[in-house]
């Protein structure tokens, strides 16, 4: 039987982790489960997590451990995510690295593969401040690098685009910040089990994509197909 795959998407915000993620979903058919997207349409759909959560997110702290886990737990259970899972902004700490282990290992996954998206901080602002989704079918937009053909609306499916509240300059700081403390540590842990590979994430969208390919086939050789 072919191996169930766990992908996990490492590097700071604005690293590129949602415009790759979206393109390798396509390609594959693997799950795509991003911890950023879930919690934002907890906020616009006004559930509990969604008060809870919504003003941590506005000042760009993370929003705690517990409060993710049970949201990726419940996530899990779909019948979508028993094929293979790509990890999406998730996991963010230390601790929601090694409850997610215990949940890979527990439901028959192989051992993550773990991409790094590794840029320098100063090309991140730009990346941030000029990036504009599409409040309909998710795709995403750069109004400096990548924009659409008419601003405002997305090429795909003519949805209006919006900015996200935490990419404004104050908040980005924070959220820079956060990712340091917290989530650049999971380099080294996922270093120390052998699964970590670095992409150079300041290079072209299309050039992330062709490294990323290339890991994945590296990975499909080695441990059968996905
Ligand atoms: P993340 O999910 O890591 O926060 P996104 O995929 O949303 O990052 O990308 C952030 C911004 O950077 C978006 O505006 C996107 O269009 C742009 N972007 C993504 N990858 C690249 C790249 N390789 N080169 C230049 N801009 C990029
Ligand atoms: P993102 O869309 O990945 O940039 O995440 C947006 C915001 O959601 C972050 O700044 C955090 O407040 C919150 N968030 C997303 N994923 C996580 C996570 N795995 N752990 C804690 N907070 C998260």
């Amino acid at each position: 039987m072919a191996l169930k795959r766990a992908f996990i998407f490492l590097g700071p915000p604005g690293a590129g982790k949602g415009t790759q993620a979206k393109r390798m979903a396509q390609r594959s058919g693997l799950a795509h489960l991003s911890t950023g997207d879930m919690l934002r349409e907890a906020v616009s759909r006004g559930t509990e997590l969604g008060r809870v959560v919504r003003p941590i997110m506005e000042r760009g702290e993370l929003v705690p451990d517990d409060l993710v886990m049970k949201m990726i737990e419940e996530r899990l259970a779909r019948p979508d995510c028993a094929g293979g899972l790509m990890f999406d902004g998730f996991p963010r700490t230390l601790a929601q690295a090694e409850r997610l282990d215990a949940i890979l290992e527990s439901a028959g996954f192989g051992k993550p593969v773990v991409v790094d998206l590794s840029v320098s901080h100063d090309k991140l602002m730009r990346r941030l401040t000029g990036r504009w989704t599409c409040s309909v079918g998710g795709e995403i937009y750069n109004v400096y690098d990548a924009p659409p053909k008419t601003p405002g609306i997305c090429d795909h499916d003519g949805g209006k685009l919006v900015q996200r509240a935490d990419d404004r300059a104050e908040v980005v700081k924070e959220r820079l910040a956060a990712y340091d403390r917290a989530t650049k540590p999971l380099t080294e842990y996922y270093q120390r089990q052998g699964v970590l590979h670095t992409v150079d994430a300041a290079a072209s969208v299309d050039e992330v994509s062709r490294a990323l390919s290339e890991i994945v086939e590296r990975a499909e050789r080695r441990d059968g197909h996905l």
